[in-house]
């Protein structure tokens, strides 16, 4: 099982999710929404070795905690992964719009200095501009796209660009999210749970709920659900063969 987006510091009790991802062998990208949460959050994962921490600036939180972008800087030698970043076009977000991108590109152009990461990235109401980005970032490294909902159109170019995409079972919910999903290339397909934000009802969904997302997939791609785990593991492979740094 894969979550390849999962907020681990935010549940109310995280070492016993980490206690419960070790026991079912689950490989978990940990994403940070603060360069200062980044240390702490590391610290979580202990001694798991399928736990990675991504190094992150939330758009949703760009305004206010641009001042940590030096800490960024410093962290990011040491680190492989960066996320949660991106852009949020949702009007309550919108009067932050130029912080959030001179951020993200910030975070960007030191990506590329630093050789290229893998990057997780939400693109809510602002696909476009994400992808503007993205085709502006050659060697900024692999963007893999969180619960993308932009446009088919949006997503077409997403795909000729080379990104990758994360579906959770929040996704693959509606009939919108889904379609979505049928037209994504499947080799470049990784689970997530965008836990605890993203919820089933009203609880959040844990990491290894993308089990669902898997079930969801497998219906989706006419597969069993072995081969989907299968195309899963095999897809991040891919992907962390792709992008060489620490
Ligand atoms: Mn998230």
């Amino acid at each position: 099982m894969i979550d390849f987006h999962c907020h681990l510091d935010l549940y109310p009790k995280p070492s016993a999710v980490v206690d419960d991802c070790k026991r079912r062998g689950l490989y978990m990208l940990s994403v940070t929404t603060t360069p200062t949460a980044w240390k702490g959050t590391s610290g979580l994962a202990g001694d798991a070795p399928r736990i990675r921490t991504a190094l992150g600036l939330h758009p949703q939180l760009a305004h206010d905690r641009r001042g940590e972008l030096a800490l960024f800087d410093e962290i990011l030698p040491q680190v492989r992964y960066v996320g949660e970043i991106g852009l949020d076009g949702a009007p309550e977000f919108r009067q932050h719009w130029h912080t959030q991108v001179a951020v993200f590109e910030h975070i960007l152009a030191k990506c590329s200095e630093a050789g290229g990461r893998i990057m997780t990235v939400h693109s809510r109401r602002a696909s476009k501009a994400v992808l503007d980005r993205v085709a502006a970032s050659p060697g900024a490294g692999a963007f893999v796209l969180h619960w993308f909902s932009g446009s088919q159109r949006d997503l077409d170019r997403a795909v000729e660009l080379g990104c990758w995409f994360s579906i959770g079972p929040g996704m693959l919910k509606g009939e919108r999210g889904r379609a979505l999903a049928a037209r994504m290339p499947p080799e470049r397909v990784l689970t997530e749970s965008d836990g605890p934000f993203a919820q089933i009802n009203g609880t959040a969904v844990l990491p290894w709920q993308v089990d669902l997302a898997v079930d969801g997939l497998s219906q989706l791609w006419s597969l069993p659900r072995e081969r989907i785990n299968e195309m899963l593991v095999s897809n991040l492979r891919h992907l962390l063969g792709d992008v060489d740094s620490p």
